[in-house]
């Protein structure tokens, strides 16, 4: 099933913006957030954030998908 899935405009403190699902609860607000798309799964939904920004993670609640496998 595809989900929404967007980008946290705002880097943590590591420099990666994480990627989440609609409905996580870490979800960013409306402003704090960037729309990616809707995917089928979150490594694809990474690969769109990375045309934003180039250091991108997935959250660890929503997205179980590790950078070192995408
Ligand atoms: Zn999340």
């Amino acid at each position: 099933m595809a989900s929404y899935y967007y980008v946290d405009k705002n880097s943590k403190r590591d420099g990666q913006h994480h990627v989440h699902t609609k409905g996580c609860q870490h979800l960013p607000t409306l402003a704090q957030r960037q729309f990616l798309g809707t995917f089928y799964h979150s490594r694809h939904a990474v690969k769109v954030a990375r045309y934003y920004y180039p250091q991108v993670g997935s959250c660890e609640d929503c997205c179980q998908v590790q950078l070192g496998k995408v």
